[in-house]
């Protein structure tokens, strides 16, 4: 069961993840962006488990609301209402529950990823945290209906959004801030399709 401790566990693993690779986004971010990923990413996780630890929700719908509000306000650049909008259509499909099982983690993920298309109106192949975000999705929900555990289904979860992530290196961003470039942003990785595969390698590691 994906329960609020399992909650808790997958954002101090993100937290982690994004501290330990703000370098890199931050890299990553410099070659076709702004330079400012990582550490946009960094401000928010940190701003996030200030919030969670404040207000100890009880209910995955108020902790990931709150997630998301925190992100939105936290974060300057485009990732922070992008992944703010991912978190609070997850705590708004996960509902006033203390736990999910397979079925209800792979639709409150899914309403996740539905907010950030709404919100950036990027399709698969944009270059963008959609495309680690959307194969990670469909491989995590393809191992639960095959009856895989949970952590199984995040661990396949984590490697299609790896290959998303390394995938969007050839192409031309058609989104964002990266899409100026033209075909000058081919040959790099995005930058949120790298946050987003971490976020997936924080969710398999998390403790269930
Ligand atoms: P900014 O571009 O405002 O500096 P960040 O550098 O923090 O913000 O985040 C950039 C990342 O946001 C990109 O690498 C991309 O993955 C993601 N992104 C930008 N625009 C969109 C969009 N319209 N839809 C989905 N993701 C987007
Ligand atoms: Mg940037
Ligand atoms: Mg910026």
């Amino acid at each position: 069961l994906f329960t609020l401790d399992t909650a808790k566990d997958w954002l101090d693993r993100f937290d982690a993840a994004v501290h330990e690779h703000k370098a890199h986004l931050t890299e990553l971010d410099s070659a076709i962006g702004d330079a400012d990923h990582g550490s946009n990413m960094a401000r928010g996780v940190t701003a996030v488990n200030q919030a969670v630890a404040g207000a100890a929700p009880d209910t995955l719908d108020e902790m990931f609301k709150l997630v998301g509000m925190t992100l939105v306000s936290s974060v300057g650049g485009a990732s922070g209402p992008l992944y703010g909008t991912f978190f609070l259509r997850f705590g708004v499909d996960a509902g006033a529950t203390e736990s999910l099982d397979g079925a209800g983690l792979a639709a409150a993920l899914q309403a996740g990823l539905g907010g950030v298309a709404a919100r950036g109106k990027a399709e698969q192949g944009d270059k963008t945290m959609i495309d680690a975000m959307a194969p990670a999705l469909e491989s995590f929900a393809a191992a639960i209906e095959a009856g895989d555990s949970l952590r199984d289904a995040a661990r396949a979860a984590a490697e299609a959004a790896a290959k998303g992530r390394d995938a969007t290196e050839p192409w031309e961003a058609r989104k964002g801030r990266a899409s100026y470039l033209g075909e000058r942003s081919a040959g790099h990785i995005d930058p949120g399709a790298a946050s987003t595969t971490l976020l997936f390698e924080a969710l398999a590691a998390a403790q269930s």
